[in-house]
């Protein structure tokens, strides 16, 4: 068996019965948290005693997702140091100036200096660092066509979908059937335009995360039998624009903080 290293290996080898003895609400999101080191394989009393040596021996357990990220953002910040920002700002759609870029994220400037340090008068966290960085080396600025995908078709994404599926489309349509009023009142706040005449949809937005990644949210309320949906659509040259796994990193961001903005309101009152 070759080494173990991203949850969709260790996927394959659990019984995807989805049955939560785990404590995990899925086989999928087991996976993800024996990577990320947050569970034991042997947390899962359902996999047998061959199975569970053999894993042992290939996995590479990952850091906790906020270490692994902390690693890569050392990487990232030593490639923004070797790049001429103001030469790159024009084709990210970004703003130079002096030793400084600022990008556009959700309606709100972050600022990215030449050693790759993000500043901005919006809460910054790790989910938005790392995709900014990487838009800023690795973007290739490539013009937005409005031919909407979804990520599942976006070139390169066949490792990465079901996660973004799970953890990104689920768990964001989870928090609009909650608070339904108050996630389109936050997509108004950061940004968000209305999308009308395209698809048969209760709520169909458009939205920015960066400047040429839009992202297209659309939304069906549960209705007599059939329970609700939501999918996420990019525009075909996202992965142009940004690396694949960033665009399921900075969609996962997006989801963590619409939640953590839902939860201080409702114990504050307060969204800001
Ligand atoms: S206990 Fe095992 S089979 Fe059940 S959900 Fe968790 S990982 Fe899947």
């Amino acid at each position: 068996m070759s080494a173990l290293n991203t949850p969709l290996e260790i996927y394959k080898l659990l019984n995807k019965s989805n049955c939560r003895k785990c404590l995990l609400p899925s086989c999928l999101a087991f996976a993800a948290a024996v990577i990320q080191g947050q569970k034991k394989i042997t947390d899962c009393p359902d996999l047998d005693d061959q199975t569970i040596q053999s894993i042992i021996g290939e996995t590479v357990p990952r850091k906790n997702f906020e270490g692994e990220m902390a690693d890569q953002l050392t990487g990232l910040k030593q490639e923004v140091e070797k790049i001429d920002l103001a030469s790159v700002a024009e084709k990210l759609g970004a703003v130079a100036n002096g030793d400084t870029v600022a990008i556009n994220c959700l309606g709100r400037d972050f600022i990215i200096d030449s050693y790759g340090e993000l500043n901005s008068v919006c809460h910054t966290n790790i989910w938005i660092h790392g995709p900014i960085l990487s838009y800023v080396i690795h973007g290739q600025g490539k013009t937005i066509c409005e031919n909407w995908l979804p990520f599942k078709q976006l070139q390169g994404s066949a490792d990465w979908s079901r996660f973004f599926s799970h953890r990104c489309e689920e768990d964001m349509r989870q928090l609009v059937d909650g608070h339904t009023e108050l996630f389109f009142e936050l997509m108004d706040l950061f940004g968000a335009k209305e999308i009308t005449g395209g698809i048969d949809t209760d709520y169909s937005l458009l939205i920015h995360p960066l400047p040429k990644l839009p992202m297209v949210i659309n939304y069906w309320l549960a209705e007599d039998d059939f329970a609700s949906k939501l999918s996420i659509y990019f525009d075909s040259t996202a992965p142009d624009n940004l690396n694949i796994e960033f665009i399921y990193t900075i969609t996962r961001g997006l989801v963590e903080m619409f939640r953590a903005l839902i939860v201080k309101h409702n114990m504050t009152g307060k969204l800001f």
